[in-house]
């Protein structure tokens, strides 16, 4: 999985969920003229994977409905590869809840979902802020 689709922690390395914007994908948008998927579909299902997840962070929602929106999904906009197990990792560890980075406090759970430049640029800072205070931790290691 490519870099920028991962959200650090202190210690790890999560996936992020990726639930792609219907109208913003190109490879959606083809399979979608060519009849190969239907739109409508494809619009309620990254809805209802995006409603999922929310009402997963906010404990309206449990993990298992959460996760099975988000493959929904996929099944239906047919991926090479489904990251069902990462995604369970994910959202299992729910790492944006205990980060101090400031984002993640503000934003919750749309810090892991992956769809547009917007919120990967915000993941990039998180990502920044974690890279720092580790590198803070090393240096303050080293001087004692
Ligand atoms: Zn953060």
């Amino acid at each position: 999985m490519d870099d920028r689709d991962n959200f650090h922690t202190a210690d790890m390395k999560y996936a992020a969920v990726r639930v792609p914007q219907v109208d913003a994908n190109l490879k959606l948008k083809r399979a979608i003229l060519a009849g190969h998927i239907s739109q409508r579909k494809a619009l309620d299902a990254e809805r209802n994977a995006l409603r999922s997840l929310r009402a997963f962070d906010s404990g309206s929602a449990t993990l298992e409905q959460a996760l099975e929106s988000v493959l929904e999904y996929e099944s239906l906009i047919g991926v090479a590869k489904s990251y069902a197990t990462q995604y369970r990792r994910t959202l299992e560890a729910a790492p944006w809840k205990d980060c101090p980075c400031g984002l993640c406090e503000q934003h919750g759970i749309e810090m892991i979902i992956f769809r547009g430049t917007e919120r990967n640029k915000r993941r990039g800072f998180h990502n920044l802020a974690v890279l720092a205070s580790r590198m803070a931790r090393l240096e303050q290691d080293e001087t004692r």
